[in-house]
């Protein structure tokens, strides 16, 4: 990767990081899920709800405590959720997730993961990855238990 593609990716996760989109409280939640990453600190609770009678995700909002990665990761991960149906949802966890544990190999598709693509270069960083998965793997929790619902 170009060192000029590098530090625009580090530009996306402090914005992020700054701007918390989706922080905050969700009422009515119809699922929500806490995780927390015992190496870092990093602590985060995603509660998502449905559009009424569909599986697609009308909202998500988070609130956690942590270092930068985590709070950038969960601020792309509200804007990238919404209007996807469950089953997207998980497709796009396992795609975020294989980027993570690329250890900065392969090219992410920036069309399917967003602002995510941002995060490649913290696949380096191995004990970084749980940071930027945390909010990810509390989404994808939630959307199992709704599909077995
Ligand atoms: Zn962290």
């Amino acid at each position: 990767m170009s060192a000029s593609l590098d530090s625009l990716y580090q530009q996306v996760i402090l914005d992020h990081a700054k701007a918390r989109h989706g922080d905050g409280d969700l009422p009515h939640a119809d699922a929500e899920h806490h995780e927390r990453n015992p190496t870092c600190g990093d602590e985060i609770t995603v509660r998502v709800a449905l559009e009424p009678g569909t599986d697609r995700v009308a909202e998500l909002r988070w609130q956690g405590a942590g270092c930068s990665i985590s709070m950038a990761s969960a601020s792309v991960l509200a804007d990238l959720a919404p209007g996807r149906t469950l089953g997207e949802i998980t497709a796009l966890v396992g795609e975020f997730r294989e980027m993570m544990r690329s250890r900065g190999a392969g090219e992410p598709d920036d069309e399917r993961l967003g602002d995510a693509v941002a995060f490649h270069g913290v696949s380096k960083f191995v004990m970084r990855v749980k940071c930027g998965m945390l909010s990810w793997v509390a989404l994808e929790a939630c959307a199992t238990g709704l599909a077995a619902a």
